[in-house]
């Protein structure tokens, strides 16, 4: 019998799985994870979970039966530590090897560590597991002064489940406005405003030099009081075991247009896996449409398929009573136009990104149902009168 293992019982590893099944495949299925939980999803865990208005246990993938009823060898609590690509083989920590067919590595990723003084403290918190995140729920239940060093997606999110639970919270960033990579000054602006009117202080255009028990010292030298520090600062993918196998990794491990690695009958999916876009060149992504996506069209490559991955990127946040939606993809060093349709005050708009008449990218602000509308504009040419909204 065929065995196909999988590496990582994320989004991206769970998807594959259900995937294989679904298109028939009677093949042994192992899925490995390193994390204790069955597994579950992330965006819950920086929104309804941390904000206490949802159980951990919603963000859960299956219900725990779901993996038996399918067939499907769910091996919790269990790192995969070496990966041989000659003899087809893994090993995991607990001395199991498993002898595989065809390997998924869907590994995800891992935070980014603040490196300043202070910064292992027991009331520095990060997010990324449930674990953490129940954690950090209940820490902020105690209604506190939270200090959060990032304002990307998580920085934020995380402010505002910390406003939902009553705590006093700062948010500290060297650049000069929230998601500024991400959206760009403009509409960076408006998160600010978003998140002001909720009652968060920004300490924006500033460092962080030490990480106090009671604070936090700023590069201005500024100590904001702080009984729990948040530290959201990006991801890295865990390319480790890829790395040390022989797999070509480069700030990703390395894949074609079908998501096959370097090595023969190995494939890679979700926040790991670089991959030859057709359309916007070498894409990883940090998003959950992505894991989801990439994890499907992983398991049908595996399974023979012809298959090209070619999502248009796109992804969701939720903060407040704020739901947005975005899609596309400004690469690094365009400087892209900014059209809006709406007014931004109102909390309901839409932006879009331009190089030229090119549309790059677009977000919709509380408007349901315009994703739709974006996505097939990204990459083309247009008349930015006819632009939706
Ligand atoms: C708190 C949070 C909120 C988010 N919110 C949003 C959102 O609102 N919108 C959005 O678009 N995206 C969001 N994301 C991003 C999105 O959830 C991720 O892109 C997605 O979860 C990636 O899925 P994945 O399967 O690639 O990796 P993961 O979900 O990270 O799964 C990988 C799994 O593999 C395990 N693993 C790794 N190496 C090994 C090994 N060697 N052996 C065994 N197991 C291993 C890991 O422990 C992990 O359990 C959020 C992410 C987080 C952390």
């Amino acid at each position: 019998m065929t065995t196909i293992a999988i590496v990582g019982a994320g989004l991206a590893g769970v998807t594959a799985a259900q995937t294989l099944r679904e298109s028939g495949s009677d093949a042994r299925i192992v899925l490995v994870s390193d994390d204790e939980h069955a597994p579950y999803d992330h965006p819950p865990l920086s929104k309804a979970v941390l904000a206490g208005d949802d159980p951990a246990e919603k963000a859960l993938l299956h219900e725990a039966s779901w993996y038996a009823e399918h067939d499907i060898e769910l091996v919790l609590g269990a790192e995969a530590t070496t990966l041989d690509t000659a003899a087809h083989t893994l090993t995991l920590d607990t001395g199991t090897e498993i002898t595989w067919d065809q390997l998924l590595l869907a590994p995800g990723s891992t935070v980014r560590r603040l490196d300043v003084p202070g910064a292992d403290l027991p009331h520095v918190h990060y997010l990324r597991t449930m674990a953490q995140s129940t954690a950090l729920r209940d820490r902020l239940a105690e209604h506190g002064q939270v200090v959060i060093i990032g304002a990307g997606w998580i920085g934020l999110e995380v402010a505002a489940a910390a406003r939902a639970h009553g705590c006093e919270v700062h948010v500290v960033d060297p650049l000069a406005t929230p998601l500024e990579r991400v959206v760009g000054p403009r509409i960076g602006q408006w998160f600010a405003d978003v998140h002001a009117a909720h009652d968060v202080t920004f300490h924006l255009g500033e460092g962080v030099e030490e990480i106090l028990e009671d604070g936090v010292r700023l590069s201005s030298g500024t100590v904001l009081p702080a009984t729990t520090v948040v530290v959201g600062i990006g991801v890295l993918p865990r390319t480790d075991l890829a790395e040390a196998a022989g797999l070509e990794v480069d700030h990703g491990i390395v894949c074609d247009g079908a998501l096959r690695t370097s090595a023969p009958d190995v494939w890679a999916a979700g926040d790991a896996a670089s991959w030859d876009h057709p359309r916007f060149g070498r894409v990883r992504l940090e998003h959950w449409s992505n894991a989801k996506d990439s994890g499907a069209a992983a398991a049908r490559s595996m399974l023979g398929e012809e298959v090209t991955y070619d999502p248009v990127p796109s992804f969701f946040s939720d903060q407040y009573d704020v739901g947005l939606e975005y899609a596309g993809h400004v690469p690094r060093g365009v400087e892209p136009e900014v059209v809006l349709r709406g007014d931004p005050a109102t909390n309901e708009f839409l932006a879009f990104w331009l190089d030229g008449d090119r549309v790059l990218a677009g977000m919709h602000v509380n408007t349901w149902g315009a994703l739709d509308e974006i996505e097939p504009l990204i990459g083309t040419t247009v008349d930015r009168d006819a632009l939706p909204g």
